[in-house]
């Protein structure tokens, strides 16, 4: 194990992995990536990984179109195919169709490819859909979803290329500072010393920032999905949705089988992040099936071939906390991705990793992301409620 470090990264998560990536791509090579267990082994390898563009706010906005674009450079740089852009459809219902006019609006204006299509069209993107209760429905026809595990892997094979210490297996338990700057972070295999610590650490961000003496406003909620599979029937479905109406969202994996998780509004399930059920509960898994048989109605013969739990680390407006200027100097923290920042991931690392090294702005402004907003009153409003942005 190494000694020291120029910068040191907690995480192996979407945030962690694509830092250590773009850091080493702006040449820094004196990087350490600590990852308590294996890479992705936190939220990221648990996300349905549903990539969209349709935010409230600008900023999410742009950092999804990045990402989408570092994911295709990543896809090239590597070989691995893990961006399916197969195209993402929203299902609205009536009582959103203001937001939902607002939105695509702002969407259009920024130069996303969107469009609201009609009912016909919705049928022959999705031929096993139930159109009814369906207000307005849009398409993006860029947007999909990604393999999470695969993304981080490559993010960190590249980061090793040049140079990154990449230690998973590898604790993290005490973080040392003195006259308010950090110098060195302690672990299960030893001490490093550095003067530079970013904390990426998912679910854990906040005892690992009670480490530094810094608390953060985030709490951890537990996420459930299941996976329905007929290895005698294809699903039919192609496209990632977010289904309003029904409160849930799915994605296809693979031709035969369909990963599915609950929508916003619902109740979120306070937990510790070291001490929660990793299994799907039955009512979970029956309330669910049902809801995606109302709506796609060829799914009814399709079996449980997987459901499990993960963790969303939730900020008190639903949006990140990226922030490298807090009082205490050497610590910068990426924290609080609350059930929807896969798909912003890959260029949060990019954004951050060009503010630590030219100590600037970097080239999307994320500067609203700042820890400070919570205290001066500019959280961010999130148009449809919790993580749908
Ligand atoms: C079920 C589910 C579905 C989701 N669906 C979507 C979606 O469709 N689209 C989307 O965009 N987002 C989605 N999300 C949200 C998204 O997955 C997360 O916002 C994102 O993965 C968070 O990444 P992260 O790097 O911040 O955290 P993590 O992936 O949790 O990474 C943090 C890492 O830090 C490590 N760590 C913690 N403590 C220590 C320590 N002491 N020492 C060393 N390492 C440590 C952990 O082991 C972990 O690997 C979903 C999340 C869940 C749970």
């Amino acid at each position: 194990m190494i000694k020291s470090a120029e910068i040191i990264i907690i995480g192996g998560g979407i945030i962690g992995s694509s830092l250590a990536y773009h850091l080493s791509k702006l040449g820094i090579r004196d990087i350490c990536l600590l990852e308590k267990g294996e890479l992705a082994s936190g939220s990221t390898g648990d996300s349905a990984a549903i990539i969209r563009h349709h935010y409230t706010n600008e900023i999410s906005i742009r950092l999804v179109k990045d990402s989408i674009n570092i994911l295709s450079e990543l896809q090239h740089e590597t070989g691995n195919h893990f961006l399916h852009q197969n195209g993402w459809v929203f299902l609205c219902p009536e009582n959103a169709d203001s937001m939902f006019d607002l939105n695509m609006k702002q969407l259009i204006d920024l130069g996303i490819e969107t469009k609201e299509i009609d009912i016909k069209n919705t049928i022959s993107l999705l031929p096993n859909i139930n159109p009814t209760g369906i207000s307005k429905v849009a398409y993006e026809p860029d947007s999909g979803y990604a393999d999470p595990k695969s993304v981080v892997e490559s993010f960190a094979k590249i980061a090793k290329t040049n140079g990154t210490n990449i230690y998973t297996n590898t604790k993290v338990i005490g973080i040392s500072k003195s006259n308010n700057q950090i110098n060195s972070v302690e672990t299960d295999k030893g001490n490093i010393k550095t003067n530079k610590v970013i904390n990426a650490a998912g679910p854990w961000a906040y005892d690992i920032s009670m480490l530094a003496g810094i608390n953060l406003p985030l709490t951890v909620s537990r996420e459930q999905e299941i996976m329905l599979t007929n290895p005698e029937q294809e699903s039919g479905l192609n496209l990632s949705v977010s289904n309003m109406v029904d409160k849930i969202y799915l994605r296809p994996k693979g031709k035969h089988s369909v990963l599915i998780g609950q929508g916003h509004p619902k109740t979120n399930e306070i937990v510790h992040p070291d001490k929660f059920n990793r299994k799907a509960d039955n009512q979970f898994i029956s309330e669910t099936q049902s809801r995606v048989i109302n709506r796609f109605p060829n799914l009814s013969n399709f079996q449980l071939s997987s459901s499990w739990s993960g963790l969303y680390t939730i900020t008190p407006d639903w949006h990140m906390i990226i922030d490298n200027d807090l009082s205490l100097n050497g610590y910068g923290i990426a924290v609080g991705g609350s059930g929807h920042s896969f798909k912003l991931g890959p260029s949060i690392g990019k954004q951050l990793a060009q503010e630590i090294v030219s100590s600037q702005s970097s080239s999307i402004n994320i500067s609203s992301l700042g820890l400070s907003r919570f205290k001066s009153n500019k959280e961010f409003k999130s148009t449809y409620g919790g993580n749908r942005g």
